[in-house]
């Protein structure tokens, strides 16, 4: 174990912030609620807004700006939202030192403001469609706060389009669904179940909403992204119509998809272990870290040139860094990448230079690999995309092994206290029995899966008729 770093066993949510504290990822402000995210915690951000990024462009997506503040009044335009958002909202009374006519709410999530203005800039249905992102902040009042998973400001990512029809919007929401399925499992190396949220749980203002859910180490759901199709609940609060091709006057068709910072708490949860961070090599700011060991200056000198001669050709192709620091000696290096997270770790000593040789560490396993110098790029590519793998496959295996099918309630109560996990559960479809399930088990119902297989069964709750299960875990 770690200096410094409480063991998962002993006490799960003391590690998550003594890994996020390791890893130097962030640290709380002094404002309340708020997290100051250092350089190592933005620079995964970083990583995770660049591959996504991608994916919106190359589902046609283009990004764009909106302002921070809201009118009051915007946000009451639609009953659901304002009963949704409202109580979490900071509002801004005052602007250079006068009271202002209408209060501004600081945005809580941006349907209203985006809605507003695309009222100006839809007419026909050659304006359709709209596919606008935007990368910002925003602030909801949290009274419980954690570091990147509930904070009372986030940075995100907000999606929010425009469409002729309900089939397109439809269409479009499952579209963004599967981008985030997508990128959860190939980037994150996190299995997800994907879903349809129950009326409780869905966005204020959707028709319905559609998620990712995945598993972390202590069996807990995380909630890793949303789509919404909204319908034309905003078109009709803020009064967006177009001409159709037929020349009648309709309401616009509205989705809106986001992803958070909380990504980066969803990577910790899953993948990290006792010693510190790990992080999957696809999003690893840093991929490689080369230590050259020596013992006098003779040694140093040669050590650090067969590194630099190493890795001269390595800068367009991986991300690496050679740690020639003099004042720090190699074990305190090494514990630093480690607890960075940094997937592959070098060694470099004299011996290795008389043997053409170099140790790799791996992140995930610990384990030692001798490699040649020779070839040793493409070595290294290849054990990243090992390291890929394997996280992705210890995370479903820890899955599979914490998913149970129940059907007997009291058996249910017990196990998602010891145990824990995700439970495969008959639910009729009534918000009553849904509301027993959170009260008497402090568990909800994640998910209504896709396509998922019809099966006739007992509701767990009440026993009537049920025809499909439905995911059931505390979460986060
Ligand atoms: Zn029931």
């Amino acid at each position: 174990m770690a200096k410094g770093i409480t063991k998962r066993s002993q006490d799960y949510s003391r590690w998550y912030l003594d890994i996020v504290a390791a890893a130097d990822m962030a640290e709380h402000s002094s404002v309340k609620g708020c997290m100051v995210i250092k350089p190592t915690g933005y620079a995964l951000w970083e990583q995770i807004q660049r591959r996504l990024d991608d994916m919106f462009k190359e589902t046609g997506h283009v990004n764009a700006y909106f302002p921070l503040f809201i009118p009051e009044s915007y946000l009451k335009k639609e009953a659901e939202h304002v009963e949704g958002f409202a109580p979490e909202c900071a509002v801004v009374t005052h602007g250079g030192g006068k009271k202002l006519e209408e209060p501004l709410v600081v945005r809580p999530t941006s349907e209203t403001i985006i809605w507003s203005t695309y009222q100006k800039w839809i007419q026909s249905y050659r304006d359709l469609p709209i596919l606008i992102n935007q990368w910002a902040n925003v602030v909801r009042w949290e009274m419980r706060t954690r570091l990147f998973l509930r904070t009372t400001e986030f940075l995100w990512q907000e999606g929010h389009t425009a469409h002729a029809t309900h089939e397109e919007a439809e269409k479009e929401t499952r579209l963004m669904l599967d981008v985030y399925r997508r990128f959860a499992e190939e980037y994150m190396a996190i299995p997800v179940w994907t879903g349809v949220k129950t009326d409780s749980e869905k966005f204020a203002g959707a028709l319905h909403t559609y998620c990712i859910e995945a598993m972390m180490q202590d069996r807990k759901a995380l909630q890793a992204g949303t789509s919404h199709n909204l319908g034309q609940n905003f078109a009709k609060a803020f009064d967006v119509k177009f001409q159709n091709e037929q020349g009648d006057l309709e309401y616009v068709y509205a989705t809106s998809w986001g992803v958070s910072t909380r990504l980066i708490g969803a990577i910790i949860m899953t993948h990290s272990d006792d010693n510190g961070l790990v992080i999957p090599p696809r999003l690893a700011p840093l991929k490689v870290v080369l230590v050259p060991i020596w013992r006098d200056e003779e040694q140093q000198k040669k050590v650090v040139e067969r590194a630099q001669k190493l890795t001269e050709n390595w800068k367009s192709h991986i991300s690496f860094k050679v740690d020639d620091r003099d004042q720090y000696r190699p074990g305190y290096k090494f514990n630093e990448w480690e607890k960075k997270g940094v997937p592959i770790r070098l060694e470099l000593g004299p011996r290795d230079l008389e043997n053409n040789s170099v140790v790799a560490v791996r992140r995930d396993t610990g384990e030692k690999i001798t490699l040649s110098q020779d070839g040793l790029l493409d070595n290294l590519t290849d054990l990243l995309e090992e390291i890929q793998t394997n996280l992705y496959e210890r995370a479903l295996e820890l899955r599979n092994k914490g998913t149970f099918i129940e059907d007997d309630f009291d058996t249910f109560k017990k196990k998602i206290e010891d145990p824990g996990g995700f439970f495969w559960v008959h639910w009729c479809g009534k918000t009553d029995c849904e509301t027993v399930f959170q009260e008497t088990s402090k568990a909800t119902i994640r998910l209504v899966p896709l396509d998922g297989e019809k099966q006739n069964g007992q509701c767990m709750v009440c026993g009537q008729p049920s025809n499909e299960r439905v995911l059931v875990a505390k979460a986060y």
